[in-house]
């Protein structure tokens, strides 16, 4: 079976191709300036040169009808026609307490999902496009929708609220929810998996740490806490967000600087983290490449980056009295040893002997990055979202095909 994943933002759209059957990436590709002149559209198969096709693409029907076309073109394409698509799945950030797993779409997803637009304003909406653009090019075909959030539908109330008045919980469901739950359940399966040991008898801390972070406390393979809150702006410090902060400063600084609460938002979600510290990026690599050539502020930058995921693991290791394994994933996650390095400096007390040369190797497979005799695993995974969105996808299109001839 072939099924095609994708991720729609408001502007922009990735998509991959897996066949299921060996699980291998059929062609991806990226279209960008959705609604704008001159539309990009970026396509790859393995092996092959990337093509790249500039034309006008107003909006997200256009946008799948191009992928369409080109995953069927004679030229670049992948497959004799678009029969041979079988399902679609798409990553949809926000399924609030509605959604705890993955679902196929039907009218009440969608009227769920909409209700959720609040919740998730930049991004919700725009996973609604993509579904309305896949059902207006493929109307026959399964649609499935895997959740950010819904990873962390098992955690315990003192993890998921918050100590304010539980009417905001009642009315608004302000609470936290947590996000890369897509990420997390990957990673934690995969690094079970590589254990050989049971993931319901496992203590794993989870770290996402790529433009934007988070860890998760994984106890018997579900979601306990999670650092990101209600929203992805809490917890680590990460790219350009600051994380956790006394919510105090927002109307004190409102009132100092005579700035608007929508102000404030911004510069907490686009003008903090990494780029505010170091003045120089929100980007890892140039940070640390700073640092390495003297920079005072890049250095600061990078200590307390590494000083934030470091709490939260501590905090972590006390909230599951314990942890076998913990696990770097992500962008910076999977490739600067330099931050595995510096976090894992303040774990020897728990346990955790790094190994230096286990820690430069580079590779994109799974492996351990502690010494034989540590007592803590500290674990190195690639982190792969889309091939769980297929394989929730597949597993919920199968289901749905043996409920039917079931019924027959
Ligand atoms: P992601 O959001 O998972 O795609 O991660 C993107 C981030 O990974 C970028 O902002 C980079 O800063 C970071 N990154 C990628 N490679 C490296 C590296 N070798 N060292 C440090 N950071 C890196």
């Amino acid at each position: 079976m072939n099924i095609l994943i994708i991720n729609a933002g408001s502007s922009s759209l990735k998509y991959q191709l897996y066949n299921m059957q060996t699980e291998e990436v059929l062609a991806k590709g990226r279209v960008e300036r959705i609604g704008m002149d001159s539309s990009i559209l970026t396509h790859e198969v393995d092996g092959t040169p990337e093509v790249r096709e500039v034309s006008e693409i107003l909006d997200h029907t256009t946008a799948i009808k191009k992928v369409l076309d080109m995953l069927v073109s004679r030229k670049f394409g992948v497959l004799r026609n678009i029969e041979e698509i079988e399902a679609v799945g798409h990553r949809v950030v926000h399924g609030g307490e509605s959604f705890s797993k993955s679902v196929l779409v039907d009218q009440g997803v969608k009227l769920e999902i909409r209700k959720l637009f609040d919740l998730a304003p930049l991004h919700n909406p725009a996973h609604m496009m993509g579904i309305t653009a896949v059902e207006a090019n493929l109307p026959e075909v399964p649609q499935a929708v895997v959740f950010d959030t819904a990873f962390h539908q098992t955690m315990p109330p003192n993890s998921y609220l918050y100590a304010i008045p539980t009417v905001l919980y009642r009315k608004h469901k302000i609470r936290r929810y947590g996000f890369h739950g897509t990420s997390h359940d990957y990673v934690s399966k995969r690094s079970a998996e590589y254990l050989g040991l049971p993931l319901d008898n496992l203590k794993l801390i989870t770290c996402h740490i790529g433009n934007g972070a988070s860890c998760t406390a994984i106890l018997n393979g579900k979601s306990f806490d999670t650092s990101m809150g209600m929203t992805p702006l809490e917890g680590l410090m990460m790219g350009t967000r600051s994380g956790d902060l006394d919510p105090a400063i927002v109307p004190y600084t409102i009132n100092k600087e005579d700035l608007t609460l929508n102000e404030v938002n911004s510069m907490l979600n686009k003008h903090s983290g990494l780029l505010a510290i170091s003045g120089i990026s929100s980007d890892m690599r140039e940070v640390i490449e700073a640092m390495n050539d003297g920079n005072e502020k890049a250095k600061l930058a990078f200590e307390m980056y590494t000083y934030r995921i470091r709490k939260y693991i501590g905090a972590y290791i006390a909230a599951m009295d314990g942890v076998d394994a913990i696990v770097f994933t992500a962008g910076v996650g999977e490739n600067s040893d330099v931050l595995r390095k510096e976090v894992c400096k303040g774990l020897t007390f728990f346990g955790v002997q790094l190994d230096e040369k286990r820690n430069a190797v580079r590779s994109s497979e799974a492996r351990r990055i502690t010494t034989d005799d540590s007592k803590v695993s500290v674990l190195v995974v690639p982190t792969n979202e889309e091939l769980l969105i297929a394989r929730d996808t597949y597993r919920l299109v199968l289901e749905k095909q043996a409920a039917d001839s079931s019924l027959l």
